[in-house]
């Protein structure tokens, strides 16, 4: 199989939250094959403090899309979602992000552009990205850092970010 491997985060702390991750990962099924979805964590907000708990999640996928046709597409999803951009790190009904694209034996992708940075540029600090992944890929390997997401889960911890539900893989 020729496909790329991806990792993806979703964040949602506006409206509807369970519905608008239920919708981005609809939406992201039709885009990627063999999705596999984290549990949903509830987050308190990093940054700008003031404004509603997050609902976060994160799932692998197969795809036959470059990393920048996934943002393109990610872009899109998001907007269907309803998102505007206002405050940075502030409120949004559907946040997506590409955090890991590459292949699993041959290595993951490093780039850079003013667009795209893989592996994301904050994924390592982020206990409400890390945990999440955690429960999918945890010997996959930081392709910068060297490290697996097991350790940098530990590393960053658990405080803030909490287990609720399994929706996305309710039947
Ligand atoms: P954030 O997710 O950091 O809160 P936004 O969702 O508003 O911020 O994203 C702003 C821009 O970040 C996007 O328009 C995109 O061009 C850029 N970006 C760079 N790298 C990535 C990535 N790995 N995943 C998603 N967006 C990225
Ligand atoms: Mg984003």
């Amino acid at each position: 199989m020729n496909n790329a491997w991806v990792a993806l985060s979703l964040g949602t702390n506006l409206g509807p939250r369970e519905r608008n991750l239920k919708m981005a990962t609809d939406e992201l099924k039709n885009l990627l094959e063999n999705v596999r979805c984290s549990p949903v964590y509830e987050t308190v907000p990093v940054g700008y403090a003031d404004q509603p708990l997050f609902l976060n999640a994160a799932l692998v996928g197969y795809t036959k899309w470059s990393a920048d046709e996934i943002l393109d597409r990610i872009l899109d999803i998001e907007l269907k979602g309803g998102r505007t951009r206002s405050i940075v790190n502030g409120p949004r009904t559907i946040d997506i992000d590409l955090l890991l694209y590459g292949y699993e034996m041959r290595g993951l992708f490093v780039s850079q552009s003013s667009r795209l940075t893989v592996p994301h540029a904050r994924l390592h600090e982020r206990a409400f990205v890390l945990q999440p992944l955690n429960e999918l890929i945890p010997e996959q390997i930081h392709p910068v850092l060297n490290q697996t997401i097991g350790e940098l889960a530990e590393r960053v911890g658990s405080k803030g970010v909490v287990q609720v539900s399994d929706i996305l893989n309710a039947k």
